[in-house]
């Protein structure tokens, strides 16, 4: 529908001065009004469709094209019309060409064809995901390519956010299977402990030192237990926000010791060193802070530590750093234990997340403990973060701000 009726109607009326014209005149208006009405009315349906309309001669020239058309290609109309460009131009790669070379000449055959495909606006380095459907038609006698382009971004974009969402509430729904299956093989194991040796400490014939021996592993295991029912209950009260920062003052040096005193036995049964560097003075560590969340996220890292370390140390402690906000406090736990690799270094500390292991070694816990602290370390405005070369060990840092008393 390119302008060529108003050609047409020109020479109509330029006929020159004969007795046709001057009969069938008025006739001739009216009929040529009525026709400019119906060609506006036209235009104005293809302009208001919400789709671009893109009509093609059979080699590939634009005969007609509405407003749509020119906003999705983001054209000037004088380029489309001028058909300065070729539509190819707006794929982005020759795959995209070629699929769409090779759909053409379906439609030229007579096929009816609708593709999805990114393309790439005049001017634009930013791709649009439109819909094409294109069809032939005869038009005055001659094939014609009627294209009808949808913008298909805006849908794109939301059903790529529908597909991740998918994919998230899967692998949550995922890890919390795993998770279950996990908890009650680490609730079993030491309540089994704890009912059989409770069982046998019964018994007449036991010796002083089994007796003993017996009496340790149900508290090991009690132990066990209650830091497995603990670790659930914060997960729970942290996922319910109910964790609240509780800021006191308080001797960090006195809790390094607390922490040192209570692994201090776990690294001998392991035959490791654990060693811990203290950044203040003594007498001179009181700061404020949530001392019970720091003892519990340096406590999840330096038994993780010791978890994941066969031979060698486990180094612990803090020092005055100055950072972005001024100064904090920068707490590590150094381990020369098996690592972490650099893919798994993110999610270690996301709630269920364990690295699976053949060896079987590294498939005890819940892979709650990270999470845990890393929680916490959110509350305390702090930071953590790992350090790690697989097979040689790795470095947990803690920052939180500094907040002397003066
Ligand atoms: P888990 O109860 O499984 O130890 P965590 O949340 O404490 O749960 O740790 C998540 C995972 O991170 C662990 O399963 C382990 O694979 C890895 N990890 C944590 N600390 C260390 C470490 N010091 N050395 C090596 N791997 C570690």
């Amino acid at each position: 529908m390119r302008d060529d009726w108003r050609e047409q109607r020109n020479q109509i009326i330029g006929l020159g001065e004969n007795s046709f014209k001057k009969s069938y005149y008025p006739e001739l208006q009216e009929k040529l009004s009525e026709l400019e009405t119906s060609y506006k009315n036209l235009k104005s349906i293809f302009d208001n469709v919400g789709e671009g309309i893109v009509l093609h001669d059979e080699n590939g020239c634009i005969y007609f094209h509405n407003r749509q058309a020119e906003g999705i290609i983001n054209a000037r109309k004088n380029v489309l019309k001028d058909n300065e460009f070729n539509v190819l131009d707006l794929f982005s790669n020759d795959c995209d060409k070629n699929k769409m070379l090779a759909i053409w000449e379906e439609v030229m055959g007579g096929a009816s064809r609708v593709i999805s495909i990114p393309l790439i606006p005049l001017g634009s380095e930013k791709k649009v995901y439109v819909q094409v459907s294109m069809n032939k038609t005869i038009w005055y006698g001659k094939p014609l390519i009627v294209v009808v382009i949808r913008d298909f971004t805006e849908r794109a974009r939301f059903e790529n956010q529908l597909v991740k969402a998918k994919e998230k509430a899967e692998e949550g729904e995922r890890l919390m299977t795993a998770f279950l299956q996990n908890i009650s093989h680490e609730i079993r194991t030491p309540l089994n402990a704890i009912m059989g040796f409770s069982g046998l400490l019964v018994e007449d014939e036991l010796t002083h030192d089994r007796r003993k021996d017996f009496v340790s592993i149900i508290l090991r295991s009690s132990n066990q237990l209650l830091n497995i029912v603990n670790d659930i209950l914060t997960i729970s009260s942290i996922e319910t926000s109910q964790v609240k920062l509780s800021v006191t003052k308080s001797d960090i040096n006195e809790m390094i010791d607390k922490l040192f005193a209570s692994f201090k036995e776990d690294a001998d049964t392991k035959g490791l060193e654990l060693c811990y560097h203290k950044g203040f003075a003594e007498n001179k560590a009181e700061v404020y802070t949530d001392v019970l969340k720091l003892y519990q996220i340096m406590s999840n890292l330096i038994s993780n530590a010791l978890k994941y370390t066969n031979k060698g140390s486990v180094t612990f402690g803090y020092d005055l750093k100055s950072c972005e906000e001024g100064e904090c406090i920068l707490f590590f736990v150094k381990d020369t234990g098996i690592g972490i690799e650099k893919e798994r270094q993110n999610v270690i500390f996301e709630k269920f997340r364990k690295i699976d292991d053949k060896s079987g070694a590294l498939n005890t816990g819940m892979g709650l403990g990270l999470s845990i602290a890393k929680a916490f370390a959110d509350i305390m405005s702090g930071r953590i973060r790992v350090e790690s070369v697989a097979g040689k060990g790795s470095v947990f840092y803690l920052e939180i701000p500094y907040k002397p008393i003066y």
